[in-house]
């Protein structure tokens, strides 16, 4: 097995969290029955790049496939954060209605509304046509597929060239990260600006967030390593923000070889990647132990009050890891509530708990709600707030046990 970037051999696991099944996979009644498929989920680090990455490939069709349940734009502060951005991005580089921007991953339309709100012309890639059909009822323009060289010469053939490319939580998703990165340099006119969100690994590791390793993400990302992937495809990394989101991302902002110069930011961020130990194999090699030690707390917390009544809240792919690695099944959560109308009357993949409504906590009157996306805890833990009245409490597993209220 090579690295998908240098095609280095790897030999060094970052994180074994053993057999699970497909995070997003949300499961109906009937198919609870059924024999569930699981898949080993083994990260592996790349000792000459410093490349994250998963070691074997789930086909990207089967995870990113028409059932796909992940709507971005159920989340308040998300939304906030993307209308944020576009006027940023606006005034930063000048965008006007000769304009074009390129959104990959346009999902649900979360993004893009504010751009065509303001009068920027523009369109989304969206491989799944769930969210894509969202998008397209909100006027705004989506080419149904996977992005890489393939569609770029396709785009550029139609005159697509694009001034902005975003992708926000897209290039750790992407298997051939190579080609993604090639196919943007195709699409992107001279002077034009790629901007692109991730997760950033230097808080993974810090902050335990193990439960974001599921199978869509096939690498985890440093600036240390996408800058020697941009650099070989011929693009320059000119600028680095750091951002709250998903509980600690960076957002790159990337043009043709020598075209900006690089803001200061971006030597920062290497220097600090660097004081922290992203260059050496053993702050990777460490990880698994922070992995057992999250897993042992949650699961003696769970133990301690298995006579309580605990539900979770949010059923979305991170909770999955962490209750799928710790074992949770749904003798000790009664259920996870969700928002989204697609995944109400569904169970989760592996532990089978079920989904539902938020009035069911009104009917129940938990003891402890465990919040599974820790990243927007405070959001949730407000509008919940009427819980407390009953002496709730909120519980948190990342980065180490937290009960609050
Ligand atoms: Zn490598």
């Amino acid at each position: 097995m090579r690295c998908r970037f240098c095609n280095n051999d790897l030999n060094y696991v970052f994180a074994d969290l053993k057999e699970a099944p497909l995070s997003n996979s949300y499961l109906d009644k009937a198919s609870l029955l059924k024999q569930e498929e699981k898949l080993p989920l083994k990260i592996f680090v790349c000792q000459k790049c410093w490349l994250v990455q998963v070691d074997e490939m789930k086909k990207t069709e089967e995870i990113f496939d028409n059932s796909y349940a992940y709507f971005s734009s159920m989340s308040q502060s998300w939304l906030q954060h993307s209308q944020e951005y576009v006027s940023m991005i606006i005034d930063y580089l000048n965008l006007n209605q000769d304009s074009l921007v390129t959104e990959i991953a346009s999902n649900d339309g979360y993004l893009l509304q504010y751009m065509q709100q303001a009068g920027i012309p523009c369109f989304g890639i969206e491989p799944t046509s769930s969210t894509a059909n969202v998008a397209k009822q909100k006027g705004i323009k989506v080419v149904e597929d996977f992005f890489g060289t393939r569609l770029a010469n396709q785009l550029l053939e139609s005159g697509k060239a694009s001034d902005l490319i975003l992708g926000n939580n897209v290039l750790a998703h992407v298997p051939n990260i190579k080609d993604f990165v090639q196919g943007l340099k195709l699409l992107l006119k001279p002077q034009g600006t790629i901007t692109l969100e991730f997760p950033h690994l230097l808080n993974l590791i810090k902050y335990n967030q193990f439960d974001t390793i599921y199978h869509e993400h096939f690498s985890y990302l440093s600036i240390l390593a996408v800058t020697q992937i941009f650099n070989a495809c011929g693009l320059d990394i000119y600028n680095v923000e750091k951002l709250s989101t998903h509980g600690g991302s960076v957002r790159i902002y990337v043009c043709h070889k020598k075209i900006f110069a690089q803001n200061p930011n971006v030597a920062d961020i290497i220097e600090e990647e660097k004081n922290f130990g992203l260059n050496t194999l053993q702050t990777y090699l460490k990880f698994q132990n922070k992995i057992e030690k999250v897993k042992k707390d949650f699961c003696d917390f769970l133990n301690l009050h298995k006579d309580k009544k605990i539900i979770a809240y949010g059923a979305a792919a991170k909770g999955n890891t962490l209750l799928n690695y710790c074992e949770v099944k749904a003798d000790i959560i009664d259920f996870v509530v969700d928002k989204a109308p697609s995944k109400i009357n569904k169970y989760l993949p592996g532990s089978h708990i079920p989904i539902v409504e938020e009035e069911q906590i009104l009917k129940l009157k938990p003891d402890y709600i465990i919040i599974l996306p820790w990243n927007i805890f405070d959001e949730i833990t407000e509008q919940l707030t009427y819980a407390k009245q009953w002496g709730a409490k909120f519980v948190c597993a990342i980065p180490e046990i937290k009960i609050e209220g």
